[in-house]
């Protein structure tokens, strides 16, 4: 079974900006896979275009068999973004993002709580509970983006450059909280420019270059070519 499915995937902003030429790749169920590439590859395009955030000029984009365009509520129910910029209210608590979140989503308010606890203790947030989430270090605000996004139980987790000007320490923490969610069975897709990120964690990788794919390959095959 494919996690994520994408045919032949084009995108053009405006009529000039070619971002995306024709990506084509499959990420397994269960997989941990990195797609990486310079500024301006086209990584945030593609993510943006999987979930439905970014038009498509065409292509086709599959989440566990469900096609975006015959099928955008169930495709999207499969995935849990975590975008690069901190975006939940800084005026709310901690617990009160997460379980807004659920609301969304139609999670009914006790099933909520539970999770809530649940991913707030996984990620090591359950004491800041009642803080502000304005309060939260930079660790734990992006923490707190995964335990949201993982608040509707979401088959594939997508991380936009996760550890994006976090230092070493940090982004080590944010890989041992990412490797045990793999275990757990969730898909996680992350984009990155750091190449020692994707080769810590992942062990499939599709290399972007000016909106084309460049390599789509076990981590394992790219190390013994370098
Ligand atoms: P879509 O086809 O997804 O609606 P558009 O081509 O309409 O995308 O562009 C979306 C918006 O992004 C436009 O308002 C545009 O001004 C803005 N934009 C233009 N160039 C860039 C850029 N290089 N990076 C980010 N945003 C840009
Ligand atoms: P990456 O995430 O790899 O840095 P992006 O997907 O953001 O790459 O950008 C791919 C290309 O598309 C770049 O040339 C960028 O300037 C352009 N681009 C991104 N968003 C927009 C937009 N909204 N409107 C116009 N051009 C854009």
């Amino acid at each position: 079974m494919y996690a994520l499915e994408i045919d032949n995937l084009i995108k053009v902003y405006g009529t000039e900006v070619k971002a995306l030429k024709g990506i084509s790749l499959t990420v397994s169920e269960g997989d941990f896979y990195a797609l990486l590439g310079p500024n301006g590859a086209g990584k945030s395009t593609t993510i943006g275009i999987i979930c439905s955030l970014v038009n498509k000029t065409s292509g086709s984009v599959k989440v566990f068999g469900h096609c975006i365009d015959k099928d955008l509520v169930t495709a999207k129910r499969q995935i849990g973004l975590v975008p690069q910029e901190f975006n939940f209210n800084q005026f709310e608590t901690v617990e009160q993002v997460v379980i807004n979140q659920a609301g969304y989503y139609g999670v009914e308010r006790e099933e909520a709580k539970v999770r809530a606890k649940k991913y707030l203790s996984q990620l090591e947030l359950w004491d800041k509970r009642k803080e502000r989430s304005r309060n939260l270090s930079g660790g734990m605000k992006r923490r707190l983006m995964i335990a949201r996004a993982l608040m509707h139980e979401p088959r594939l987790l997508i991380l936009d450059e996760p550890t994006a000007g976090v230092d070493i320490e940090l982004r080590r923490s944010m890989w041992v909280f990412l490797e045990e969610l793999n275990k757990q069975g969730i898909t996680i897709i992350l984009t990155t420019h750091y190449l020692e990120e994707a080769e810590m964690l992942c062990r499939n990788i599709g290399i972007i270059n000016q909106g084309e794919l460049a390599e789509n390959t076990s981590m394992k095959k790219l190390l013994s070519k370098l």
